[in-house]
């Protein structure tokens, strides 16, 4: 998609830290990190958000993205992880390209805010 800031970033036209890439998705580190590890997966194809993904997504290109979730989680310093995914007003989504944080390297409070 032309104005969608990780559409770019997967097409490699804006810079990013890459942290790992797969057929399905591509890791960067979060430009505004929350924690030591603070990572985005991101789909390399276009969705809105995490329920317009579901819709048309193949269970395959689903648990990829979890699958690299957990790769990065489990390789990062810590004792644990937490994934999350915001949408909409509510969930404090301002990046309308779905992307999975990756958060790790210290303890995370919950619930969140
Ligand atoms: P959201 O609030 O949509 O769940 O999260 C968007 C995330 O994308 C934020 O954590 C923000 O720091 C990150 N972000 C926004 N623009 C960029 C960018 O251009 N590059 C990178 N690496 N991260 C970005
Ligand atoms: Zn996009």
């Amino acid at each position: 998609m032309k104005d969608c800031i990780f559409c770019r970033i997967v097409a490699g036209e804006i810079p990013a830290t890459i942290l790992a890439e797969t057929e399905i998705a591509v890791a960067i580190a979060d430009l505004n990190a929350q924690a030591p590890t603070h990572a985005l997966v991101i789909p390399r194809r276009h969705a809105a958000n995490l329920s317009a993904f579901v819709a048309d997504a193949e269970p395959s290109e689903t648990g990829g993205m979890l699958e690299l979730a957990s790769r990065i989680g489990v390789a990062a310093t810590g004792n644990g992880y937490r994934v999350v995914v915001n949408e909409g007003p509510d969930g404090g989504q301002t990046v309308h390209h779905l992307h999975l944080h990756v958060l790790a390297g210290r303890p995370l409070a919950w619930p969140p805010g």
